[in-house]
């Protein structure tokens, strides 16, 4: 399993780096980045967590929601 971060969507809340250091860390910018090729196995859940709770972005009327499984 792959996770990536829209980086425009992203407002560095530091959500998903709570529930996942390990996958995710905040850049000098504030930005979530995933560190990680593959979400290791016994991150999966953390990183399922750190997905339901990432607030959404509402841009022209469009739901942005900053992280997705790829
Ligand atoms: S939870 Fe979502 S909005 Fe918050 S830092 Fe992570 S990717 Fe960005």
């Amino acid at each position: 399993m792959k996770v990536k971060v829209n980086e425009e969507a992203c407002i560095g809340c530091g959500a998903c780096t709570a529930y996942s250091e390990a996958v995710f860390e905040l850049n000098d910018d504030g930005i979530s980045v995933v560190k990680t090729d593959e979400v290791p196995e016994d991150e999966v859940q953390n990183v399922k967590d750190a997905i339901d709770s990432c607030p959404t972005a509402a841009s022209k009327k469009i739901i942005i929601k900053p992280l997705n499984l790829v």
